[in-house]
């Protein structure tokens, strides 16, 4: 899955380094997590610093010292969440940088040269993005478009190595998921991502839609689910049959001070941990819950020390890396439908 990079064993969950870094770690500590797939972004790297620079330094990996793959995404998504005065046609999407309001040209084809640039083992199509809720008649635009998008991907793409994943857009749609899925697997891509998911959508419907997704996709490709990364969603969508996920969901809220744990999520700024000399919780081996206790990471909060939010990421991505291990055990063992009802039993007490 992977040309180039190691080994990385599914279903996989990939921690989201957006500007070439996951938050607040370093990348041994993700490897040393077990992780080998980290997801970097082209929007964010074409702005800044910018993707020739970044080659001129001899790639993202080097640039970052990571020694895993990377997985960049495209820019569709963030282009259609962050920056402003969108304008797409068929060329492309030009829109205004949410950094410094320049105005860019995305096209299929610059998307491309920007991931090559980069040097990521997995590249993205650029798609068509809607929100949710969207017409019919918006969504089917999308598809078609996105379509003819990741023709020009599939042409515009110079490098051997790097594999190449069509988007499937379709919104809550079924006929339309059918149409996209129909329409880029015929391109014969090495991958597929069902795109266009946890925007605002009823979880139920989330879950219908890759109902009628999955099945329509080739077996020997990965299947990929972008943005979609509560513990819930990976299992239902595991059970689907996808194999990877990415969100900032662990990252993101490890530096708000809320926990995974196997009892549930905790909410460190609580005052009821304040004297609490427990750990975060016992059945994680991680730095955190191996040499402190609640009060401390507590008192970490409250005086907004930095060396707080690299415990509870570290903890919140160990949760996370343990999480997939033992639902590839449980897909291993033909057990994940029993092991699913007893993991979401345990997680949904909560003290938030
Ligand atoms: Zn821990």
């Amino acid at each position: 899955m992977t040309a180039g990079g190691p080994e990385v064993l599914t279903p996989a969950f990939m921690p989201v380094g957006t500007r070439g870094v996951v938050k607040a770690v370093s990348p041994e500590e993700v490897w040393g997590l077990g992780y080998r797939l980290v997801l970097a972004n082209a929007y964010h790297l074409y702005l800044r610093p910018g993707h020739e620079l970044v080659e001129r330094h001899g790639g993202l990996h080097r640039f970052m010292d990571w020694p895993g793959a990377i997985l960049t995404d495209s820019g569709g998504f963030q282009v259609f969440s962050l920056a402003r005065l969108r304008k797409i046609s068929d060329e492309g999407v030009l829109f205004q940088s949410h950094i410094d309001g320049s105005s860019h040209l995305f096209t299929p084809e610059l998307s491309i040269q920007v991931q090559e640039a980069l040097g990521s083992n997995i590249i993205m199509c650029l798609d068509d993005v809607r929100g949710y809720p969207v017409t019919k008649e918006e969504a089917q635009e999308a598809v078609v478009r996105t379509s003819r998008w990741a023709e020009r991907c599939l042409k515009s793409k110079k490098k051997v190595d790097p594999g190449l994943f069509g988007i499937v857009q379709g919104s809550v749609f079924s006929d339309l998921r059918k149409l996209s899925t129909d329409s880029l697997t015929s391109l014969d891509l090495d991958g597929y991502a069902v795109g266009g998911l946890s925007v605002g959508e009823p979880h139920d419907i989330m879950v219908e839609m890759l109902e009628v997704t999955v099945p329509l996709l080739p077996e020997e490709a990965p299947r990929y689910v972008m943005g979609v990364g509560k513990p819930q969603d990976i299992l239902d969508g595991v059970l689907r049959g996808v194999d990877l996920f990415d969100c900032v969901l662990p990252t993101r809220n490890a530096r708000n001070g809320t926990l995974f744990t196997s009892q549930g999520s905790v909410n460190i700024r609580n005052a009821r941990h304040a004297d609490d000399p427990g750990p975060v919780d016992p059945c994680c081996t991680c730095p955190l819950c191996a040499k402190y206790s609640r009060a401390y990471l507590r008192h970490l909060f409250q005086e907004k020390e930095i060396y707080g939010l690299r415990l509870a990421t570290i903890h919140n991505l160990s949760f996370y890396s343990r999480m997939m291990e033992s639902i590839r055990d449980a897909v291993r063992d033909d057990n994940l439908r029993s092991f699913a009802g007893e993991f979401l039993a345990k997680m949904e007490e909560t003290d938030d």
